[in-house]
């Protein structure tokens, strides 16, 4: 089933919070919303599911015009199912009757799953791994089973598409690793169109078929998970998507670019960078693309902070006009606070990707 948003627009007031969105979401594809808090992703899973009407511009759901003024198609008569943050449980139904409810009410629901209920309550269980806990209330699990019980509820009926708003977030950070898996493999099986709506970059990253980042009710790029972090079109995806330092400078040509901070003669050349961000004279480099170095030559800098994380060591440096973020391996740990470095790239970024070298 496919959907379609159409120039939509939502004002609050004065509240201008979704500004001409155009986004079609095809068959089965996963599509994660992605944007900081108050950008506008809720109001728009929210036109979608049939909880508010747009004030302009129209949604179709599988051809179906489902946004028209005054006589907008509610969400029970929209083939969807949803998922909430809260899990939005119901206190004195215990697991099975949950799963059982929708399949009772849902008015999509395919002939052979309005006469096999049972059966189809077993397979869900079964998808979600609750079996043994069908006869539990919500007060007697877990947080992440709670969550396993919103998703069962919503797939139950086998809703073409399903709309999900921070479902992990309420959930620690291991247990939201195991619930992402989950999420996958769910997605497998069931096929449905799913629009996930998170401000966790991670998440938008290892799930999504394509990730469409919003900033202040627009859309700023749409694309997949590699387009998104390999070529950011604008300054706010690369610093939102993979926090990238965006460097100030000339670009020489398409792939080359000169910094311009004092005692940097080099260029920095095959570069893959978004016409936009060319134009702007800025070029964005994530902090694992540069490293540090004592000697040799570079942008000269002072280290501000230091953080050991494990994995890596994140240094925040103070080149004059701004701070640089560079990631390095916590292999190699011999920067400390208030040395002079100098900034570099790495001479190869990607295997897969042409070289950068200095010319
Ligand atoms: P968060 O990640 O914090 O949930 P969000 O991206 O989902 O944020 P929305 O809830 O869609 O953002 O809100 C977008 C804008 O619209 C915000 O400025 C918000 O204050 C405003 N807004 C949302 N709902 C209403 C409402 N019912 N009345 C007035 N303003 C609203």
């Amino acid at each position: 089933m496919t959907t379609e948003i159409k120039n939509v627009s939502k004002f609050f007031g004065s509240t201008h919070a979704l500004k001409s969105i155009t986004l079609s979401i095809k068959t089965g594809e996963f599509i994660a919303i992605l944007g900081p808090s108050g950008c506008g992703k809720t109001t728009l899973l929210k036109l979608l599911a049939g909880f508010d009407t747009p004030s302009e511009g129209e949604i179709f759901i599988d051809h179906q015009l489902v946004s028209e003024k005054n006589q907008s198609t509610p969400p029970e008569k929209r083939n969807i199912g949803m998922v909430f943050q809260s899990f939005a449980l119901w206190p004195h139904m215990n697991v099975k009757d949950h799963i059982r409810f929708p399949l009772l009410h849902h008015r999509f629901l395919q002939d052979d799953l309005k006469i096999n209920i049972e059966n189809r309550l077993k397979e869900v269980l079964n998808i979600v791994e609750l079996q043994s806990f069908a006869e539990r209330m919500p007060h007697e699990l877990s947080g992440g089973q709670k969550q396993r019980v919103a998703l069962a509820r919503a797939i139950a009926p086998k809703p073409a598409l399903l709309l999900m708003d921070e479902p992990l977030s309420s959930l620690d950070a291991e247990l939201r690793m195991e619930m992402r898996r989950e999420i996958q493999s769910l997605h497998k099986v069931t096929r449905a169109s799913i629009v996930y709506v998170t401000h966790d970059q991670d998440e938008a990253l290892a799930l999504a078929d394509r990730i469409v980042v919003m900033n202040n009710g627009q859309i700023q790029q749409v694309g997949t998970p590699r387009e998104i972090y390999d070529k950011p079109n604008t300054e706010f995806v690369a610093t939102f998507v993979g926090k990238a330092n965006l460097i100030h400078g000339e670009w020489v040509d398409a792939t080359t670019f000169k910094p311009s901070y004092k005692n940097i003669h080099s260029h920095w050349a095959k570069l893959d960078v978004s016409a936009d961000l060319r134009k702007k004279d800025l070029c964005p480099i994530r902090p694992e693309q540069f490293s540090l170095s004592y000697t040799g030559e570079g942008i000269e800098g002072t280290i501000k902070n230091v953080q050991y994380q494990g994995k890596e060591i994140h240094y925040t440096v103070d080149i004059g006009p701004e701070l640089i973020t560079i990631h390095e391996d916590s292999q190699y740990d011999p920067f400390h606070v208030d040395d002079f470095v100098y900034i570099n790239l790495k001479q190869t970024i990607k295997s897969d990707k042409p070289a950068v070298t200095f010319r």
